[in-house]
């Protein structure tokens, strides 16, 4: 089993970390890719940003993960 993952597997990851906690082998692997990627780390810290901000202004406000996703991380498109 490597410890790299693809852009899109990060991204996935990053997205379905806001909702529920990653087991602790993929999280070592974002880990890993968030050091050796700059596009998805800037990717990571914009959809927390953006978290952030969302559960301020209340769960009605929810972005769909896909659409933050296109939105944000143009690089993860394809596999
Ligand atoms: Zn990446």
């Amino acid at each position: 089993m490597s410890i790299f993952i693809s852009c899109a597997e990060a991204t996935k990851q990053i997205i379905r970390k806001e909702e529920e906690p990653l087991s602790s082998s993929e999280a070592r692997k974002l880990k890993v890719h968030l050091f050796l990627c700059k596009y998805c780390k800037s990717f990571a810290r914009q959809s927390e940003m953006i978290n952030r901000a969302l559960k301020s202004e209340g769960p009605a406000l929810k972005l769909d993960p896909e659409f933050k996703k296109m939105l944000n991380n143009p690089h993860s498109t394809g596999s």
